[in-house]
């Protein structure tokens, strides 16, 4: 439709999230015809690029990737423009009002404009208010939207500051926070999988929940952004974000209705229903780790003060696991274990859910127990387990599973998460991007527990390769549980 005709322009576009993730999401989009039929993507940084210099250089960058066919790359790579100017400075942005009104009448895309910020966070607040004296805020010519990258705040006071400057000149419904995760089609079918099933929803709670896994981990260590990470850790790059969306997602009320406003009324309701940290929680049910030189499968391995970038006294967690409650009627009394962490034994992010037992344990108290596991990345999909007659004699259960896979699906070429979010963002569909209040009452969440990374007893060594600290495993041995190791086999990503 000509109302999603839009110039999409990225800020920070000489960067890396530009070059490996924006620009090759755009590309499958167009190649699967899924852009509008007009459209320019205007890169703005301070490099001096020209035209022609910044689509050499995104060329070079994809046509040896996968996917990718010479043919389509051109067509694509001719939507492509540039301008240098530097975006802490208000007085360059009238060459970008110019630039967007040449590009508009040239290419029929008018004023419809989607703003992609991608430079160091340090401006976010800042071009916002550099795009209003400009008049591009305002939708009277066409609509204008605002992506914001991670990270939202650095806590709660400067996600709060960061909020209110940008509101000052663009609503909340002009604004697009991005959480990759929920760009993830393992998340959304969450929400599927347990509102279209009269099968799951009646046990989705404290009767017949005895307990929930989450689990974010990563093989790879801070990869070259050591700098970066050490300022940052594990709560707030993973736990404050990404953790907490999945664990709402798996968590929330049904919606009224598949509409953005009614699905992210329930996200914020159940994050603000995450029980408060008291102090006796932060000391009991909360491990910070940070991971140590070791060797995994043969190659070794340095530990995280050895990473460039990184100080050799640094007190900055690279994992965390915390046992947490939700206070409300579907929920009350259910611990949630939730750990993510760098340099975990691979990467896998899954949810798994832990019912109770049954009420005479007749096959004995090790008979196996129902767990449904929530694969979100990778081999993304579902397996329940439950136990069955082991054959021959007597009446022995054993447990056995049921699994699906994404990939055997025939449609199974999934939008990556990047791909999604920025389709949904042309269409004007926020239901995939993160609202004001719940990205509040995940930093007011973390809050305690940013105040008590400080403390010196605060962290534990793990070694690379390995679940996490000790510590971090007696959370659940206490209560008699354990953590589900969750690859049989290192080496692929069997459940
Ligand atoms: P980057 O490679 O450092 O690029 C940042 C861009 O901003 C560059 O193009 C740079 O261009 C511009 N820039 C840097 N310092 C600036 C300054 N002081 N004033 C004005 N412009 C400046 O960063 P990135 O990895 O692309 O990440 C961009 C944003 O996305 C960051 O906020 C990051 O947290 C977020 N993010 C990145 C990733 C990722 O995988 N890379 C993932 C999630 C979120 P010029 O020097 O040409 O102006």
């Amino acid at each position: 439709a000509t109302t999603e005709n839009t110039n999409i322009v990225i800020f920070g576009a000489s960067g890396d999230l530009t070059q490996r993730k924006l620009i090759p999401a755009l590309y499958q989009l167009f190649a699967s015809n899924l852009l509008p039929e007009k459209f320019t993507v205007l890169g703005v940084s301070r490099s001096g690029y020209s035209d022609e210099s910044f689509r050499d250089k995104l060329h070079k960058a994809l046509e040896d990737s996968e996917n990718v066919d010479s043919v389509t790359l051109s067509r694509f790579i001719e939507h492509l423009y540039y301008l240098s100017i530097d975006p802490s400075d208000s007085s360059q942005y009238g060459k970008l009002k110019a630039r967007l009104d040449d590009l508009g009448q040239a290419h029929g895309t008018g004023a419809n404009n989607l703003f992609y910020l991608a430079t160091p966070p340090s401006l976010y607040g800042l071009i916002p208010q550099y795009l209003a004296e400009q008049g591009l805020n305002k939708e009277s010519d066409g609509w204008k939207r605002l992506i914001v990258e991670k990270p939202f705040g650095y806590n709660t006071a400067s996600a709060n500051e960061l909020d209110d400057v940008i509101h000052e000149k663009f609503k909340e419904s002009q604004l697009y926070r991005i959480d990759h995760y929920l760009g993830k089609e393992t998340v959304q079918n969450l929400l599927v999988f347990r509102f279209s099933n009269g099968m799951f929803e009646p046990l989705w709670n404290r009767n017949f929940i005895d307990y929930v896994e989450i689990t974010g981990g990563e093989f790879l260590g801070v990869e070259g952004r050591g700098g970066y990470y050490d300022g940052s850790g594990a709560v707030r790059d993973m736990f404050q974000n990404h953790l907490l969306q999945v664990l709402a997602m798996a968590t929330m009320e049904p919606p009224s209705a598949i509409r953005a406003d009614a699905i992210r009324d329930e996200v914020a309701k159940v994050m603000q229903s995450f029980q408060p940290l008291s102090d006796d929680d932060l000391k009991k049910n909360l491990v910070l780790g940070q991971y140590t030189a070791s060797e995994v499968r043969g190659e070794m391995l340095p530990g995280y003060r050895e990473e460039p970038g990184v100080s050799d006294e640094s007190r900055t967690e690279t994992y965390v696991g915390l046992k947490m409650f939700i206070d409300n009627w579907r929920w009350n009394g259910v611990p949630f274990y939730v750990r993510t962490g760098k340099r975990l034994p691979t990467r896998v992010t899954e949810v798994v859910i832990h019912f109770k037992k049954t009420p005479h344990p007749v096959f004995g108290k090790d008979a196996p127990e129902n767990k449904l596991i929530i694969r979100i990345q990778p081999d993304e999909g579902i397996q329940m387990s439950f136990g069955l007659k082991k054959p021959g004699a007597g009446f022995e259960a054993q447990e056995v599973s049921m699994q699906f896979h994404y990939q055997s699906l025939e449609e199974a070429t999934l939008l990556t998460a990047y791909e999604r979010l920025l389709l949904d963002a042309v269409k004007g569909d926020a239901t995939l991007f993160a609202r004001s209040d719940a990205v509040k009452a995940c930093w007011e969440f973390v809050e305690p527990i940013l105040e008590y990374k400080e403390h010196p007893d605060a962290l534990f060594g793990y070694a690379a390769g390995t679940w996490g600290p000790k510590e971090a495993d007696d959370l659940l041995k206490n209560d008699d549980r354990a953590w589900r190791f969750p690859c049989k086999n290192l080496t692929n990503t069997e459940y």
